[in-house]
């Protein structure tokens, strides 16, 4: 049987392992002039490949469709991905949050262990070669165009990946294939991304990284997302580990009048925190607000914060009445700031949205439409937080669709 493999990324590179494993006679066709360009900096270089967790637990981290990868999840889960790259000579290591690196810290081992099993099993691997579009015959896959050939195969793998950072070779070609064979893509929108902020007050507390603060995002009077964590502020917003995990949540769903709020002292009631503050005042005596704020904020948060609580910042603490107390300890817990958008796809760790899986059938990720054809990964609607859970979900989809 003959199959090709469109996509040599995370996802193409499995599913044209399993395929050659059992026999087939495999193509790989890349339109880069190396392999897995993505996979090369994916956890700042070193990987983050899985997560060493229960298939329940990688699901429960699933954003969109998790119950669709549930077949794929359990049929090669986190430890069968594990147990695999060490079968084909990567030594792994599991970090703190259970997130699991090659113990050389080097994504390119990665590549390394993957493209030398590809050349093992004799895959033919075309660099360099452009997928144009799907060969249909009736409800059958027969081949594919490319920019320089013409294949014909038996089965057809589509692993072109997302939209997010083009410049490694996802450039969303995958849904114009899907779509032009009578496939529904959902809307598309760039995920664990930093989030533009509206207005410039937050522009001069740019730079500041804010550890063990609790991150809320609203839209209308409930919060969708609230977390406790680390956080950044930068020259368009706000960024950081929090953030990222609230704009896969605002991806799809908001972000029109969703507001941001930050709580700098999650630790404390708002009467806890006003004795406190009470207290620093009380020993500081003659001192200046902005001064004695230094031991309960980072330097540059305060201008902000005095600000908001409307306080003259040169006020002496032994005269500040209780309500103006009770504005800080406000601002404080309430520093809200209104959402302009995501950061795009040059930024974006993912795309949400893609291949409806509705039309996918979930055992084998075949087409339910064109028999032979199959999608993998990220082209797909599915996304996850951070933790080695995207990698997870290519490996695992790209494995379903190996084995057939
Ligand atoms: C900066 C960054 C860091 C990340 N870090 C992590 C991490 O540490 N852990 C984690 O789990 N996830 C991480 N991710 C997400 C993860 O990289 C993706 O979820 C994963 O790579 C998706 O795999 P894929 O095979 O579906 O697509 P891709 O890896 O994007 O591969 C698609 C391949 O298809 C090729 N292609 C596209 N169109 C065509 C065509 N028409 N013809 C031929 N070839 C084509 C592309 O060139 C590309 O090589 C990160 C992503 C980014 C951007």
């Amino acid at each position: 049987m003959k199959t090709i493999v469109v996509g040599g990324g995370a996802s193409g590179m499995i599913s044209a392992i399993f395929q050659a494993r059992n026999g087939n006679e495999v193509t790989l066709i890349e339109k880069n002039e190396k392999l897995g360009k993505k996979l090369y900096i994916t956890g700042k270089g070193r990987c983050n490949l899985t997560n060493h967790c229960s298939p329940e637990e990688v699901l429960f981290n699933v954003v969109s469709n998790p119950k669709f990868l549930m077949g794929a999840v359990n049929t090669f889960s986190p430890s069968d991905v594990m147990s695999f790259f060490e079968e084909i000579g990567l030594t792994l290591k599991t970090e703190r949050g259970n997130r699991v690196f090659p113990v050389s810290d080097k994504s390119s081992d990665v590549i390394k262990v993957l493209e030398r099993e590809l050349n093992r099993l004799n895959v033919n691997v075309n660099f360099n070669e452009t997928a144009k579009s799907l060969i249909v015959d009736g409800n059958r896959i027969i081949g594919i165009i490319t920019d320089k050939n013409e294949y014909f195969a038996d089965k057809v793998i589509v692993a072109t990946g997302g939209l997010s950072y083009p410049s490694t070779g996802s450039t969303g070609d995958g849904y114009t294939f899907a779509k032009t064979v009578g496939h529904a893509v959902t809307s598309l929108y760039p995920s664990l991304c930093g989030i533009n902020l509206k207005g410039s007050d937050f522009k001069e507390l740019q730079g500041l990284t804010l550890k063990n603060v609790k991150v809320s995002l609203y839209d209308g009077n409930k919060p969708y997302y609230e977390e406790q964590g680390e956080m950044l502020f930068t020259h368009y917003g706000v960024s950081g580990p929090l953030i990222l995990t609230g704009s896969a949540l605002t991806a799809r769903h908001k972000q029109n009048g969703v507001k941001l709020l930050i709580d700098f002292k999650p630790a404390l009631s708002q009467k806890q925190l006003d004795q406190r503050i009470l207290r620093d005042f009380q020993s500081a005596n003659n001192k200046e607000l902005k001064n004695v704020l230094i031991e309960l904020l980072p330097k540059t948060a305060i201008p902000l914060i005095i600000k908001r609580a409307n306080v003259s910042e040169y006020k002496k603490v032994s005269i500040i009445t209780s309500e103006e107390r009770a504005r800080l300890v406000y601002a404080l817990k309430n520093c809200e700031f209104e959402v302009e958008s995501l950061r795009g796809y040059n930024e974006a760790v993912i795309t949400s949205g893609g291949i409806s899986v509705k039309e996918i059938n979930p055992k084998t990720m075949e087409s339910k439409l064109i028999s032979g054809l199959y999608f993998v990964g990220e082209v797909l609607d599915v996304d996850a937080f951070t933790g080695g859970f995207n990698l997870q979900i290519a490996f695992s989809t790209g494995y379903l669709a190996g084995i057939q």
